[in-house]
């Protein structure tokens, strides 16, 4: 398992495509299954858009519109909206590695999504072989 850590801002979408790809080049694996995984309960993992950065934008300010603070929240910590973000996005994603390479789509890339920042954050990746 590969271990990576993160310092993120308030919110936002954090491109980890980089460091996915490093693990599995360091793994050897030439073909199997990359899955990447968050240990957080108000962040979560993604697949979309690298090549236009508005495009994480749009997403983030949807997903705030979508599920706003609510004063009907009751969880203590005050931050519900974080949390049910995080279960929209999931806490992790999968991805085939193929040829020693992720099977990612031309415009797809991995994303870390903070949703209650600024924190210091851990992202895992591991890589089976078929
Ligand atoms: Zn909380």
């Amino acid at each position: 398992m590969y271990r990576y850590t993160i310092n993120t801002a308030k919110e936002g979408f954090y491109n980890i495509t980089e460091n996915v790809k490093d693990a599995v080049r360091k793994s050897g694996i030439k073909s199997g299954i990359c899955t990447v995984y968050c240990p957080h309960t108000t962040a979560g993992i993604t697949i979309n858009e690298g090549a236009d950065p508005d495009v994480v934008r749009d997403l983030l300010f949807a997903l705030n519109k979508t599920y706003p603070d609510r004063t009907e929240f009751r969880h203590c910590e005050g931050n519900s909206a974080a949390h049910l973000k995080s279960s929209v996005m999931g806490c992790s994603a999968s991805i085939i590695v193929d040829e020693g390479h992720l099977v990612l789509g031309t415009w797809q890339a991995v994303y870390f999504t903070e949703f209650d920042g600024p924190r210091t954050r851990k992202f895992y990746v591991q890589i089976t072989g078929e």
